[in-house]
Formats: structure tokens, C-alpha cells, sequence
């Protein structure tokens, strides 16, 4: 079996990242680049986004799928190595720890976790295909909302958390109307963010629509509508919209790791030092949105894998392996 010194786990902008860093420290990086692990595919999130305007660099946007090839390509370029399969075991109870996918077995003496996290969906068959083919289903209005598909149209966003929120007031820039459907009759957002929301449904630019849940999604090519039910009544009606907006919290990809590394109550990975990624096992570091539900962009999720192989790279070097 190979031993490496840095074996990155994950391909998204935290681990892409992580590897450049890695590759121009001669840590000769591999990467294990994810095949479908948890819905994801190599390049991560951002390959199922269209537009990125909001990553530096790019004044014209950049789609998500070609962003990623270049962050692929500028690791490549320095000498990362890649594996595309998904991890399918760890084992951090020995050193140098075990990195395991169905074909390949490597020793490595310090792992980048990088494996991201999935936005949950209500996983209804119309929603998934009109998500698949663009057809006006998505879970990131920061990523697609500013589309002109969704310009002066009205759209839904589910959920009633911070991110259901800010999502929908993003969205407000652009759309005529945006409804805000929640399960429940009480936000779960913070109070800050309940001021925003119960401001713009005074402007008349949000408006709630309380104890529902989408039973379908409507629509061929492109989404014409939601069909609802009413939680409490059981009543069902048909809500006319152009976009829909799911923002129903993400779920880490942690699954892996559960056996060596504490989660927190949402159950993203717990980091030992604050405002680094050393993870509670020494010599396993954590970058990007595994351990991160609070900012979750790609120029977050970058910066942390930079931070990341600097971490691992000093920690190397401090046991001699350079
Ligand atoms: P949350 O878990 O806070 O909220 C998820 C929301 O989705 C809840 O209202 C929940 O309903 C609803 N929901 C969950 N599953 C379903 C389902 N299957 N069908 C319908 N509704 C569903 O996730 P967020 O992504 O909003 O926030 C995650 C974290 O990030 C939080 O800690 C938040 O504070 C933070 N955040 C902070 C921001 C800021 O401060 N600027 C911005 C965005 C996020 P119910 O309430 O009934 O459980």
C-alpha cells in the first residue's frame, strides 16, 4: 500500500483548493475526487449551478461547472493526483490513517476532509427533473435566483429558517412577488431575520404562506406551479409560480467519518481550534462547507482549503515529513 503525505478528500473549491496549496508545497497531494457520494459529483455543488457572479475574479460570471474544471486544472497543473471514486472507508485509528474507495487502499499520514455538504430537497419526481434540467427548480437562489428566467416573476421559497429568509429577500431584487411557504405558522429564523421578511411582506414583495407543505411541482419544460396542501385543514390548492427556491437546510457529508470525529447538533464536523481546521484527531483537517453551516460560498470554501493544506503542511513539517 502507498503511503502519502496529504490524500484530499473531496473536489469541490475547498479541496481543489487544498490541493494546489498541497501540490506547490511538494506534498504531492492525492485527491480522491468523489464519483456520486450523497448526490455530488466531482467539482461538488457547483456543478449543478449555472451562473457564479460572486466569485472574485470572474467580472463577467463564470458558470459553476466551468469554474470548477479550472480550479481542476490549476491542481492538476502542480502535480495532484486523482482518484475519481468516492471514499468508501476511513480509518483514522491508526497512523499513518487508511483511506479506503472500492478499487484503491493508501496510507496517508494527514487527510483533508473536504466532502462538502448536499442541500436537502423535498424529493418529489417533478422537482427533481425540473432541478436536472433547469427548468426553474433550485436549491441556491444566491447561485441562480439573479437568472433572467426569474425576472419580474413570481416565485416560492420553502422553508422558514434564516436561509428561507435571506434567500427570499435576495430574491425580491428581481422577482414581482416572492411566498414564502413554511410548514409551520412560526418562522424558525432569528429575530433580526423575521423583521426583514415581515418588513417586505408589508411592501407587499413577500407574502407567507403559512402550515403548507408542496405536495408537487408543476410543470413540463419549466415549472408553471406548486400544488399545495394545508397541514392543518388538508385542503389542497394549486399556487401559480415561475421559480421555486428550496431552502430546507443542507445536509454535511460526515457519514464517513462518524466513528473518529465529533458533528455538531446539525451535524457538521466540529473543529479543535477555532479559525483553523484542525479537526480533534490530529493530522485530519476539515475545510469547506463538511464544517462550515453558516457561510457556505465557494470563496469561503476556498479560503478554508487554502487554510487547510498550510495547516497540514506545517503540521508535516513539525513531525519531519516534508
Ligand atoms: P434551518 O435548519 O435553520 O431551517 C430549515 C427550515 O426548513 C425550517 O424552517 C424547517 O421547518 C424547514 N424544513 C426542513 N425540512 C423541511 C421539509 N422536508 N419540508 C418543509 N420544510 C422543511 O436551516 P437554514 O438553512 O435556514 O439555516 C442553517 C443554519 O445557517 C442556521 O444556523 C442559520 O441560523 C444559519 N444561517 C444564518 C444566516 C444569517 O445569519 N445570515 C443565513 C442563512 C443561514 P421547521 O422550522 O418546521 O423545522
Amino acid at each position: 500500500m502507498n503511503t502519502e503525505k496529504v490524500v484530499v478528500i473531496g473536489s469541490g473549491p475547498a479541496g481543489l483548493t487544498a490541493c494546489i496549496y498541497a501540490a506547490r508545497a511538494n506534498l504531492n497531494p492525492l485527491c480522491f475526487e468523489g464519483f456520486n457520494a450523497g448526490g455530488l459529483i466531482p467539482g461538488g455543488q457547483l456543478m449543478f449551478t449555472t451562473e457564479v457572479e460572486n466569485y472574485p475574479g470572474f467580472p463577467e460570471g463564470v458558470t459553476g461547472p466551468q469554474m470548477m474544471k479550472a480550479f481542476r486544472d490549476q491542481a492538476d497543473r502542480f502535480g495532484t493526483r486523482f482518484i475519481r471514486d468516492d471514499v468508501s472507508a476511513v480509518d483514522f485509528s491508526r497512523r499513518p490513517f487508511i483511506v479506503k474507495s472500492p478499487d484503491e487502499s493508501v496510507e496517508a499520514h494527514a487527510v483533508i476532509i473536504a466532502t462538502g455538504a448536499r442541500a436537502n430537497w423535498l424529493n418529489l419526481e417533478n422537482e427533481q427533473r425540473l432541478a436536472k434540467i433547469g427548468g426553474g427548480v433550485s436549491a441556491c437562489a444566491v447561485c441562480d435566483g439573479a437568472m433572467p428566467m426569474y425576472r419580474d416573476q413570481e416565485l416560492v421559497v420553502i422553508g422558514g429558517g434564516d436561509s428561507a429568509i435571506e434567500e427570499g429577500v435576495y430574491l425580491t431584487k428581481f422577482a414581482k412577488k416572492v411566498y414564502l411557504i413554511h410548514r409551520r405558522d412560526q418562522l424558525r429564523a432569528g429575530k433580526a431575520m423575521q423583521e426583514r421578511f415581515f418588513k417586505h411582506v408589508e411592501q407587499g414583495r413577500m407574502e407567507p404562506v403559512w402550515n403548507s407543505i408542496v405536495i408537487d411541482v408543476l410543470g413540463d419544460q419549466s415549472i408553471t406551479g406548486v400544488r399545495l396542501k394545508n397541514v392543518k385543514t388538508n385542503e389542497q390548492r394549486d399556487l401559480l409560480c415561475q421559480g421555486m427556491f428550496l431552502a430546507i437546510s443542507h445536509t454535511p457529508n460526515t457519514e464517513l467519518f462518524k466513528d473518529y470525529l465529533a458533528t455538531d447538533e446539525k451535524g457538521y464536523l466540529k473543529l479543535a481550534r477555532l479559525g483553523s481546521t484542525y479537526t480533534a484527531v490530529e493530522g485530519v483537517f476539515a475545510a469547506g462547507d463538511v464544517a462550515d453551516h453558516v457561510y457556505r460560498q465557494a470563496v469561503t470554501a476556498a479560503g478554508s482549503g487554502c487554510i487547510a493544506a498550510l495547516d497540514a503542511e506545517r503540521w508535516l513539517a513539525e513531525r519531519g515529513i516534508e
